[in-house]
């Protein structure tokens, strides 16, 4: 997909699986989603889409478009002030409480600044999340190095955050978001602090996630991580969603 490529916005439901797959089903859906912040500002607009199970999107556009407001209310950390935000089958804008905390537990987040406990080793960043997740103390202990494997920081797992460069960083902050083996990541800028070479790594291991089968939502700005990665994109420019127009 070239960069330059004409983008169309569609007000109908937009689907990016390439190439549509009728075996498997809708894990997000938003359909006519507005939401403006307490302040009356209109972050999104009349957003229409379908992310398929297993599939990698990217989400680009520049600051402030409304990237990580898009994410926010499919973890509902934000409520949508109008439409339908479906996640792994759930209304999100339903759920309080105890069902808004289940969902959260089947996505995993990744944020641009890590969010880290500071004074807590790499090892025990992961396991207090699967500890406040509910998991024991056997099953926490075997989901533990299998994570820091996949993120290739097994040798890392007494480090303190601050021992650590920020890619590694960063590549703790999956090893948490994934020990409870979640079916979807969202990555809001994940790479957005990191240099070329470590933003790449940090691609490479949600690549690896998708091929085990895990939806993986990215947002960024970095167009040339796009080109590289070769994964559908979608682009939102001044809260509103657009979709490149299918090749003929
Ligand atoms: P992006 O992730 O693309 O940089 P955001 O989703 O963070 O954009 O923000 C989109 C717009 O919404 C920005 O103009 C931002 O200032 C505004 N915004 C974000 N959060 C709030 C909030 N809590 N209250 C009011 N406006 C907000």
């Amino acid at each position: 997909m070239t960069q330059g490529s004409t983008r169309l916005p569609l007000k109908e439901t937009n689907s990016v699986s390439s190439p549509p797959n009728a075996t498997r089903q809708a894990i997000v859906r938003l359909q006519h989603v507005h939401k403006a912040y307490g302040n009356g500002f209109k972050a999104l607009t009349d957003i229409n889409l379908e992310i398929q199970s297993g599939d990698f999107l990217f989400v680009t556009g520049p600051s402030g478009s409304g990237k990580s407001t898009f994410l926010k209310l499919l973890y509902g950390e934000e409520r949508a002030t109008a439409g339908e935000v479906m996640v792994d089958g759930l209304n999100v804008g339903d759920l309080r409480g105890d069902r808004l905390a289940a969902l959260r537990r089947r996505i995993g987040v990744v944020f641009q600044d890590y969010k880290l406990i500071p004074r807590r080793t790499v090892a025990e960043n992961v396991t207090f999340v699967l500890w406040a997740q509910g998991y024991g103390r056997q099953e926490i202990q075997r989901r533990l190095t299998p994570a820091l494997k996949m993120v290739g920081l097994q040798h890392k797992a007494d480090s303190f955050p601050d021992e650590l460069s920020g890619g590694e960083q960063q590549r703790a902050s999956i090893a948490r978001a994934i020990a409870g083996t979640p079916p979807i990541v969202l990555a809001d800028e994940p790479t957005g602090n990191l240099d070329a070479d470590n933003s790449w790594q940090v691609i490479k291991i949600l690549k690896k996630l998708h091929a085990i089968g895990i939806t993986i939502i990215v947002t960024t700005h970095d167009e040339s991580l796009i080109r590289l990665s070769n994964h559908p994109v979608v682009q939102i420019r001044n809260g509103h969603l657009y979709c490149p127009q299918p090749k003929l």
